[in-house]
């Protein structure tokens, strides 16, 4: 396939995952924030899919610094600034025909900038705790895209007993132990969506 019906595939991929979660993320949010995840993450991955004709003609580094600008602008919330930092930092530093290592590199930078921006370190269940250890495994050499994909799932899950130190959540105290990290579940479907098409 070329790089454009790659990037529609993508775009195709995030959305559908994200819509048929959407409700699954809002429960999660009502439980330890205030329940818009699944609607902010809709909204944003809509908008996307909306302007998919003209994002999905940039080549990577542009179509991913357009699609974080997007999620800015329509996820909102605290998500919204942290995963536009994501796919932006991803786009700035990509070359125009990324190799495997040089996914590898610009996803630590990406995660690097989520972290500056956020403030936060992982441990303090947020978005975090799926994405650094998904980025490790894969610096790790591990780059089999369904273990990839299983290691974010598991890293959502093992943010269940963690007690949240940002975000909302945190405001809960030690109420927020036992409920999976909304953002820490949307992060690990988005690779999932990502590593399929890839596959
Ligand atoms: P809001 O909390 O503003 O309503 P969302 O519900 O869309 O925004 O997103 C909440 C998610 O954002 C959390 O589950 C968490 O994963 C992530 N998050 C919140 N604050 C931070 C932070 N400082 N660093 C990293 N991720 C964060
Ligand atoms: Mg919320
Ligand atoms: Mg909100």
């Amino acid at each position: 396939t070329n790089s454009v019906e790659l990037r529609q595939k993508l775009v195709a991929a995030v959305l559908q995952v994200v819509e048929s979660h959407a409700e699954e993320l809002t429960s999660l949010d009502q439980a330890i924030g205030d329940g818009d995840h699944g609607i902010n993450m809709k909204r944003g991955f809509e908008a996307v899919a909306a302007d998919a004709a003209s994002l999905t003609a940039k080549p990577w580094p542009e179509f991913l610094k357009a699609v974080g600008m997007t999620l800015v602008m329509k996820v909102g919330g605290a998500s919204g600034p942290l995963f536009g930092t994501l796919f932006m930092t991803l786009g700035k530093e990509l070359p125009l025909e990324p190799s495997q290592d040089d996914l590898v590199k610009a996803f630590r930078a990406a995660i690097v900038a989520v972290q500056g921006r956020g403030k936060a370190e992982p441990g303090q269940k947020t978005m975090l705790d799926v994405l650094i250890p998904v980025a490790e495994q894969l610096e790790g050499g591990n780059r089999d895209l369904d273990a990839l994909a299983a290691k974010g799932h598991a890293a959502a899950e093992a943010t269940k007993p963690i007690k949240a130190i940002r975000g909302r959540a945190s405001f809960l105290g030690d109420r927020s132990i036992g409920h999976m990290d909304p953002g820490a579940r949307s992060s690990a479907l988005l690779i999932e969506a990502v590593a399929g098409v890839l596959k």
